[in-house]
């Protein structure tokens, strides 16, 4: 296993489309298999982000394959691909292509769910995210705090509005990669203390000049996401959840 897969996912604008090389790959059996690649555009499940699927080729056009699944194994990105024609071959040189459509979906998502979070601080909440998805039909925000009903009422109206201004701003959404510590939890407003030091922090601006630890894909400009409909707030157990959608 490689040490490292260059995470061009991480690039912001995250580029769809890319030439990369099979550095090992392991035969699953009825035209399935698994491979690593020396660099992936295909975003690996994780930071309550979905998995990018996609296909990937040859370079000669010799062999397909369907990229169903993308996984981290250690530091590598392991690749869960069915096979369409052909096969592939150790070292050999391919172009990997993520779903546009799909992949879309995840950034419009997850910039929504980044947004609503500039939305509830610019309301004067501080609080804590302890838990986030930004899967389809699942995307919600978690926060620890418990909510009275009539709270969580004032809330949802409040929210409705602000994210609607947020949007009419169409802000860029920027991202920054910082090493320093202190830095990062002055640009953040907290420590990051999950991210291991010496490793730079990922850091994702939207609609807010404070911004928030961020290993996802995301939208240019906010625009992108379309509306955000909030869909229901409840809590229980010290926590509140704001479960989100978006349309067109
Ligand atoms: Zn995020």
């Amino acid at each position: 296993m490689p040490a490292r897969t260059i995470p061009l996912y991480l690039l912001h604008p995250a580029p769809v489309e890319q030439h990369a090389k099979i550095i090992s790959q392991r035969d699953l059996g009825e035209g399935r298999f698994a491979f690593v690649a020396d660099r992936t555009v295909f975003y690996p499940a994780s930071g309550g982000q979905p998995s990018d699927v996609g296909t990937v080729r040859t370079k000669d056009g010799s062999a397909e394959a369907a990229v169903e699944r993308v996984t981290f194994a250690c530091d590598a990105v392991e690749h869960l691909a069915s096979s369409i024609r052909g096969s592939f071959t150790q070292e050999g040189d391919i172009v990997m292509s993520v779903d546009r459509d799909r992949r879309m979906l995840h950034s419009r998502l997850h910039s929504a769910g980044e947004l609503l979070c500039s939305a509830v601080r610019k309301l004067g909440h501080d609080w804590h995210v302890s838990g986030a998805s930004h899967y389809p039909q699942q995307s919600r925000i978690v926060y620890d705090v418990a909510l009275l009903e009539d709270q969580r009422q004032r809330l949802h109206d409040d929210l409705n509005v602000e994210v609607d201004r947020l949007l009419r701003q169409n802000d860029q959404v920027r991202i920054a990669e910082v090493t320093d510590r202190a830095e990062a939890t002055r640009l953040i407003g907290f420590v990051p203390d999950y991210v291991p030091a010496g490793e730079p922090v990922r850091i994702v601006f939207i609609s807010d000049g404070l911004g928030r630890p961020c290993c996802g894909t995301h939208v240019e400009e906010t625009r992108e996401i379309g509306r955000i409909v909030i869909r229901k707030i409840r809590s229980k157990k010290n926590q509140t959840s704001i479960s989100y959608d978006i349309t067109p």
